[in-house]
């Protein structure tokens, strides 16, 4: 599913907007115009007209129809020439009249003449997916070309590149739409979220979309639609995001509370996913031990097995970065 049904519905609400409000305005400015210029409204009537003549004269054929037509297009562009004169001689720019498009490739409409997206669209439905995303602030600070190594040393720096390298195969993998699962295991500040941050990023640039969410706040908007969703409430659902999303970021799996609900909520999360071939990225501070006194033996192997885990290491980079910064 490319992009969510979120991000698409916003965008093309405010490409219509967009293109309404451009079209109105162009009328004002049509108005004043005519009303400034009265011959320029004749003119424009007349040049209305141009298609409806050259059809007409094809439709009536004969010997002398392309003469006829070269007549009518002679005719045209004299008009225009017209137009423009009068339309300088009163002081308005050249375009006054017409609307004015925020993007003039598209003329707002985000697609070219040939129903190619156009570039400026697939930066909107970029950007509406970063909000979407949940990690709209996080895109904008870490992302792939931003990941220093310079704060691992030694042989965790060696294990830092390998991981990089992977985060970016990973990504590479998703955006052409493999299922891939990846497990980010290792303590607090040790660049996990940065690179989640860079994989969300390159994904939802290739047109992908993707939730980022914390396990702790997966669980509570679970809560909400099993026990707090009153009967009938029509409200979209928090939960669907979780299994239609090209890309689901779990973060911090482990530090939360977890029982029964949690664990068959993160079963179903998994499962479902795997079945429908969906890609997955879980990171948790907590080790595999930690994880099996959690969650029951089916949920880790799951984790395990279906998932590549990527180990990281080292000391806490927040920690390094202070006092290199220090320095
Ligand atoms: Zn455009």
């Amino acid at each position: 599913m490319p992009y969510s049904s979120e991000s698409v519905t916003k965008v093309t609400e405010l490409y219509a907007k967009k293109k309404v409000a451009a079209e109105v305005a162009a009328e004002v400015e049509k108005a004043q115009l005519y009303s400034a210029v009265p011959d320029v409204k004749k003119i424009d009537n007349r040049l209305s007209s141009i298609g409806l003549r050259i059809f007409k004269e094809s439709m009536r054929g004969g010997s002398d129809l392309c003469g006829r037509i070269d007549k009518i297009r002679v005719e045209a562009e004299e008009l225009v020439s017209e137009r423009a004169r009068l339309v300088a001689a009163a002081g308005f720019d050249a375009d006054m009249g017409e609307p004015k498009y925020e993007c003039p490739l598209c003329k707002d409409t985000g697609y070219d003449k040939n129903g190619k997206m156009c570039k400026c669209l697939h930066r909107a439905l970029v950007d509406a997916e970063f909000k979407n995303s949940g990690m709209s602030g996080l895109i904008s600070k870490q992302d792939f070309d931003n990941f220093s190594l310079e704060y691992y040393i030694g042989v965790d720096r060696t294990k830092m590149e390998n991981n990089l390298i992977r985060a970016k195969a990973f990504a590479t993998a998703v955006a052409e739409g493999q299922c891939r699962n990846m497990l980010f295991m290792g303590t607090t500040g040790l660049g996990k979220t940065h690179l989640s941050s860079g994989i969300a990023k390159s994904v939802i640039e290739s047109g992908c979309s993707v939730i980022y969410e914390s396990a702790q706040n997966m669980f509570s908007d679970f809560s909400y639609e099993r026990f707090n969703k009153s009967f009938g409430d029509k409200t979209p659902s928090k939960t669907d995001k979780y299994f239609e999303c090209d890309l689901l970021i779990i973060d911090d799996l482990g530090t939360e509370v977890s029982n029964q609900f949690t664990s068959a909520c993160l079963y179903n999360v998994i499962n479902t996913r795997i079945v429908s071939e969906k890609s997955m990225l879980i990171s948790t501070n907590v080790r595999r031990n930690e994880l099996l006194e959690q969650y029951n033996e089916r949920i880790v192997s799951r984790l395990i097995g279906e998932f590549e885990v990527c180990a990281f290491v080292g000391k806490d980079v927040r920690g390094e970065k202070l006092k290199m910064n220090k320095k």
